[in-house]
């Protein structure tokens, strides 16, 4: 498709950038691979704005893959920091930021008893895998097609076809030995999760899922699954893991748990509660945790692990997140979600918002997301017409039809009738989109 208007300066940085390193960025998604067209090097955020390189401003409706939940640069979020790095950036020894961070998480977040801090998602959930199998002596792991849990290589396998399949590696550079004992299943099938530990008996480490999936789209668990994945792990001695990277402090005070109450034995965390730098967590039930090194023997590291700059945002960023702060995310992303409706209903486009609190995705189908194979049979054609069309008119939308758009406290009247004025087009756009 063509491109309604240029951005020289982010293209003079993209072709820079794709000289020294791969494909151009540090992160795939944001190359803009799915939708064409130049990626915007953004400049500063305030708020509910970015400003890319070409000093266009955008309404972000990404706010960072979900950290900024205050908007960018929130006043006290800032000052913390600046107050942090003024002392120190790293010292290498334990300091009192983590131990704050460490209890906010704690006292938010009934199931977690003890918790360690990490960099990011990925370590989160490499870790709480390598504590699970250490736990229990088993080598298995179940996880379902669709739910991402960062580039760990045991779960960067490929969606097997039906029960129990044993997922290959999805990425050349993983082997045969690191996915084998991956055992893919479809999302929302209790049914295929029970028929694996049938076949597996005592072998199967941990179940994890994503608490409320975000990567395949948003596509939430039907009523039941996450008791019944948690009853199947008790039954079988195995460790039920609640990946919370996404939803964790985003869609409630206690993140998904918060809504569905389902007590998980290990949970990861990422994204809200590092304000914005990279600051992770795993923790859950004490008795686990203790197999963690130095209490026991379960070798975990990191030498910018618990970072004061990182601890302090994330401290001041949960603080900030009281009732009346979810109460506000909720609200704009149900009047984001009312008037894309209105929008897309208005031209006839077919679609469906899915929603899990304040998280949202509009997939282009009739039909009901439950999985992976139902988020892939959108016409997602029609999304790339639509992102393109909002992004010439000053709305930042994530560049790929399986994302979670997020919103923050900072999305006032005006972003929001930013939106609104643009989505008459874009949906004109998506009706018009052809495959
Ligand atoms: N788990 C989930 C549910 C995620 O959404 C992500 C990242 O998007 C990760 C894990 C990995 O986190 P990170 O990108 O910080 O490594």
């Amino acid at each position: 498709m063509s491109f309604p208007y240029e951005a020289p300066v982010s293209q003079s940085l993209f072709d820079r950038a794709s000289a020294v390193t791969p494909g151009g960025v540090n992160s795939p998604v944001r190359a803009f691979r799915a939708v064409g067209g130049t990626p915007r090097f953004m400049v500063s955020g305030t708020g509910p704005y970015l400003t890319d390189a070409d000093g266009r401003e955008y309404v972000d409706l990404v706010c960072s893959w979900g950290p900024m939940i205050l908007g960018h640069s929130h006043p006290e979020v800032i000052a913390a920091v600046q107050e942090a790095v003024a002392r120190g950036t790293s010292f290498g020894t334990p300091g009192a930021g983590e131990v704050e961070l460490a209890e906010e998480i704690v006292a938010r977040i009934e199931p977690v008893e003890q918790v360690r801090l990490v960099s990011s998602g990925t370590e989160a959930t490499m870790s709480a895998i390598r504590l699970a199998r250490g736990f229990t002596g088993r080598p298995k792991v179940i996880k379902f097609a669709g739910c991402y849990h960062g580039h760990v290589d045991a779960l960067l396998a490929a969606a097997g076809s039906g029960v129990a399949t044993f997922g290959l590696p999805d990425t050349p550079g993983v082997t045969g030995a690191q996915a084998g004992d991956t055992i893919v299943l479809p999302y929302n099938d209790l049914e295929a999760v029970r028929a694996a530990f049938a076949a597996h008996p005592g072998e199967i480490a941990c179940v994890i899922t994503e608490a409320s999936p975000g990567n395949m789209g948003v596509v939430p668990p039907l009523p039941g699954f996450n008791q019944g994945l948690k009853d199947l792990c008790s039954a079988d001695g195995a460790l039920y893991i609640s990946d919370e990277v996404m939803t964790g402090f985003r869609v409630s005070k206690a993140g998904w748990y918060g809504i569905d109450g389902v007590r998980p034995d290990l949970m990861t965390f990422g994204k809200v509660m590092g304000g914005g730098f990279p600051a992770a967590a795993f923790g859950g039930r004490a008795d686990v945790m203790v197999h963690l090194a130095p209490a026991g023997p379960v070798y975990q590291a990191g030498t910018l692990s618990g970072n004061p700059i990182a601890t302090a945002a994330g401290v001041a960023q949960l603080r900030l997140l009281d009732d009346a702060a979810y109460e506000k995310v909720d609200a704009v992303s149900a009047e984001v979600r009312g008037l894309v409706t209105a929008a897309l209903a208005k031209e006839g486009v077919a679609h469906r918002v899915q929603a899990a609190g304040n998280m949202f995705t509009v997939f282009f189908t009739d039909a009901e997301v439950t999985d992976y194979e139902g988020a892939k049979a959108q016409e997602a054609f029609r999304f790339t017409a639509f992102f393109h069309s909002m992004l010439s008119q000053g709305v930042y939308l994530p560049p790929s039809a399986f994302e979670s758009w997020f919103v923050s406290t900072a999305h006032d009247t005006a972003a929001v009738e930013r939106i609104a004025a643009a989505l008459p087009a874009a949906a004109r756009a998506a009706a018009g989109a052809t495959a």
